[in-house]
C-alpha cells in the first residue's frame, strides 16, 4: 500500500505541474501590463473552464491523499479518485495541449498507477467493500459525530418522512421542520455567541455547519439542506458590516429562527453580472424608497426578513462600488404568490411588494420568488452599516456567497450520500436475468466511483472549512463548490439509472435527488461564471505573480 501511495503522490504532482503549466499559460495570454484582463481571460474561455476544474481536481486529490493515511479503504477511496481525476485531466487536454501549453504526453510516466487503479478489477475491490464500509468513515471526531448524529436523525424523523410529499405536490415546507431546527440550533450555528448563537470562532464554526447541510440536505435538499444556507449568509453580512447596533438587533432573532430570511440579489436581467443590478434604493424621508424587479429569491414567501442588495448610487459609472445591503422587514407568507401595501397613513407608507414563485422541476418547498417592488419603503436603520454601508453592499455580499459555496458544496455531498444508499439499496434488491443488479461489473464500478466521489466532496469540504476557520480558503470554496456540484448530477444521474424504469418513476426518490442535484451547479454561482472570473481568474493571477 505505501508504494501505491507513493505512486499515487508523484502522479498528482505530474498532474498538478500540467495544470500550472496550463495556468501559466493562460496567465501569459491573458496579461494586460501588469496584470490579468478579464477581456482577454474571455478570450480564452475554453482553457480558463478546463484548469479551473481540473486544479479543484488536484485540490480534491491532495486532501484525498491525505485521507489515504487513515486506513485500507481510505487509501483505495482515495487512489481510485487521484486515477478518475488523472483520467479526466488527460481528456481535457488531449488534442489542446497547444491551447494549454503542454506537450503530448506529459503525463506518461503516471499511466502505470492510473491503469492500476481505473480498472475494473481494482474499483471492484472497492464495491465489494460498499455494503460494509459505504462510503468510508469521515473522521471528524466524536464532538462532530454527534453533530452529525443530531442532525441525522432529525433528518430522517422530521424530514424525510415528509419530503416527497412536498416535492411532488410543490408543497410548502411544514412549520414543525422550521421550529425543530430552530430548537436544535441550526440557525445559530454561525451566530457568534455574544449574540445569543453557537459560533466561538475559527473551523468549529465552518465544521458545524458543513456537517449539518450535508445531513439536511441527506433529508432533502429543498425541505430541510437549504434552510440554514440564507440565515447564514445574511449573518456573514452583518457581523461583517453592520453597526452594533443592528448586530444586537438581528443576529439573535436570526439564532432562534424567529427571523426567516430570504436573499434577494438576482434581478432579471442580472444573474451571474451581479454588479449590473438595477433595482434601486433612493433616499427619501427617514429611509429608502425600493424600486424594481428581484427575481429567484428562494424562500421569500415565508422569510420574515429579506437581505436586498439595491442601488443606491444613481451614478451608473459607479457600478459595483454603487450597491449596498438593506434588511427589508415584510410579513411571513404562505403559498407560491404574496402581495403586501405599506400603509398610507404611516411616514414611508403606500410602498407596494408583489411575489410570484417560479415552477420548478426540483428543489420545491422553499419557493424561489419573482418580486417586484414599488415604492418599497425601508427605514435608514435597516441599511447595514447604516451611513457607513453605502456602496459596500457588493462586498458584503460576495463574502456571504463564499460561505454559502462551501455550505452548497456540503449540500452536493447530502443529496450524493442520499442518492448513492438508495442506488446501493436497489442495486441489492433488484434481480436482472438472474442474478442482482449489484453482481454485474458494471454496476460495481459505478457505485465504486460514486463512493469516492462522494468521500472526495465530503473530505475536500472539511478541508476548506478548516480553511475559512483560519481566515483563508475564499479560492477554494469556489473550487469544492464547482467540482463537487458536478459530481453530483454524475452520481444521482448513475444512481437513477441503477433503477432502470423505477428510477423514472416518481415512488422511488432517487428521481427527485436527480432534479435536485441539477440546481446546483446554477445557483450560488453558475459554474461556469465561478470557472471563469473567479476561480480561472485568480489561478491566473497566482500564476503571474
Ligand atoms: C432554484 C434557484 C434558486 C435560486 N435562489 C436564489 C436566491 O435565493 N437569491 C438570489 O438572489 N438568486 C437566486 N438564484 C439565482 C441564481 O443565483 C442565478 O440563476 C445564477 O446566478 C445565474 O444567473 P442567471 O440565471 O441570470 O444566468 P445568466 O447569468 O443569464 O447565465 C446564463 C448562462 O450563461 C453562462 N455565463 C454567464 N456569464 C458567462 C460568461 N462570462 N462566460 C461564459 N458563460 C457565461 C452561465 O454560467 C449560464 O450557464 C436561484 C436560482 C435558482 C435556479
Amino acid at each position: 500500500m505505501p508504494d501505491a501511495l507513493n505512486a499515487a503522490r508523484a502522479a498528482v504532482d505530474d498532474a498538478a505541474s500540467i495544470v500550472d503549466g496550463g495556468c501559466r499559460h493562460l496567465a501569459h495570454a491573458a496579461t494586460d501590463g501588469e496584470r490579468i484582463s478579464v477581456t482577454k481571460l474571455d478570450e480564452h474561455q475554453v482553457l480558463g473552464y478546463d484548469v479551473a476544474h481540473a486544479a479543484s481536481a488536484i485540490a480534491g486529490c491532495r486532501v484525498m491523499l491525505d485521507y489515504a493515511e487513515r486506513g485500507e479503504y481510505e487509501s483505495m477511496l482515495a487512489r481510485g479518485f487521484v486515477a478518475d481525476a488523472l483520467a479526466d485531466l488527460v481528456s481535457r487536454v488531449l488534442g489542446r495541449e497547444s491551447t494549454w501549453g503542454v506537450e503530448a504526453g506529459d503525463l506518461a510516466g503516471a499511466l502505470p498507477f492510473v491503469e492500476g487503479h481505473r480498472s475494473p478489477a481494482f474499483l471492484q475491490e472497492i464495491a465489494a467493500r460498499l455494503e460494509r464500509d459505504g462510503t468510508g468513515p469521515a473522521h471528524l471526531g466524536d464532538e462532530f459525530d454527534l453533530v452529525r448524529e443530531t442532525f441525522h436523525r432529525f433528518a430522517a424523523d422530521k424530514i424525510r418522512p415528509v419530503a416527497e410529499h412536498i416535492h411532488r405536490t410543490n408543497a410548502d415546507i411544514p412549520e414543525d421542520i422550521i421550529s425543530g431546527l430552530a430548537e436544535l440550533g441550526g440557525f445559530g450555528l454561525s451566530v457568534p455567541e455574544e449574540y445569543e448563537g453557537f459560533a466561538q470562532g475559527g473551523e468549529h464554526d465552518y465544521l458545524g455547519m458543513v456537517v449539518a447541510t450535508e445531513e439536511l440536505s441527506w433529508g432533502s435538499l429543498g425541505a430541510g439542506g437549504s434552510l440554514i444556507t440564507r440565515p447564514e449568509i445574511l449573518t456573514r453580512a452583518i457581523v461583517r458590516g453592520g453597526t452594533e447596533e443592528q448586530k444586537r438587533r438581528w443576529l439573535p432573532r436570526i439564532a432562534t429562527g424567529e427571523l426567516m430570511v430570504g436573499v434577494m440579489t438576482t434581478e432579471p436581467d442580472f444573474g451571474s453580472d451581479v454588479g449590473g443590478i438595477k433595482v434601486t434604493a433612493t433616499p427619501t424621508d427617514g429611509g429608502y424608497r425600493i424600486n424594481g424587479v428581484k427575481t429567484w429569491a428562494t424562500f421569500a414567501g415565508r422569510a420574515n426578513t429579506i437581505m436586498l442588495l439595491a442601488r443606491t448610487d444613481p451614478d451608473p459609472s459607479a457600478g459595483h462600488r454603487g450597491l449596498s445591503i438593506f434588511v427589508v422587514d415584510k410579513d411571513p407568507s404562505t403559498g407560491h404568490a404574496f402581495e403586501f401595501t405599506q400603509d398610507g397613513g404611516t411616514s414611508g407608507g403606500g410602498g407596494r411588494m408583489e411575489g410570484r414563485a417560479i415552477d420548478t422541476i426540483g428543489y420545491r418547498g422553499m419557493h424561489s420568488y419573482e418580486v417586484a417592488f414599488d415604492d418599497w419603503f425601508v427605514p435608514a436603520e435597516n441599511l447595514v452599516g447604516e451611513a457607513a454601508g453605502l456602496g459596500k453592499g457588493f462586498y458584503l455580499q460576495m463574502e456571504g456567497f463564499e460561505n454559502g459555496r462551501l455550505q452548497t458544496a456540503a449540500r452536493a455531498v447530502g443529496v450524493m450520500q442520499a442518492a448513492f444508499e438508495a442506488g446501493l439499496t436497489y442495486a441489492q434488491d433488484r434481480r436482472v436475468f438472474g442474478k442482482p443488479v449489484i453482481d454485474y461489473q458494471l454496476s460495481q464500478v459505478k457505485l465504486a466511483r460514486m463512493a469516492f466521489l462522494i468521500q472526495t466532496g465530503r473530505q475536500f469540504s472539511y478541508d476548506v472549512a478548516r480553511k475559512m476557520g483560519g481566515g483563508e480558503g475564499a479560492l477554494e470554496a469556489s473550487m469544492v463548490k464547482a467540482y463537487v456540484c458536478r459530481a453530483a448530477e454524475w452520481v444521482t444521474r448513475e444512481a437513477m439509472q441503477l433503477h432502470g424504469g423505477m428510477g423514472y418513476a416518481e415512488e422511488f426518490p432517487v428521481s427527485r435527488y436527480f432534479v435536485d442535484a441539477r440546481v446546483l451547479s446554477i445557483f450560488e454561482g453558475a459554474d461556469e461564471t465561478l470557472c471563469l472570473r473567479v476561480i480561472a481568474r485568480r489561478l491566473a493571477e497566482q500564476a503571474l505573480a
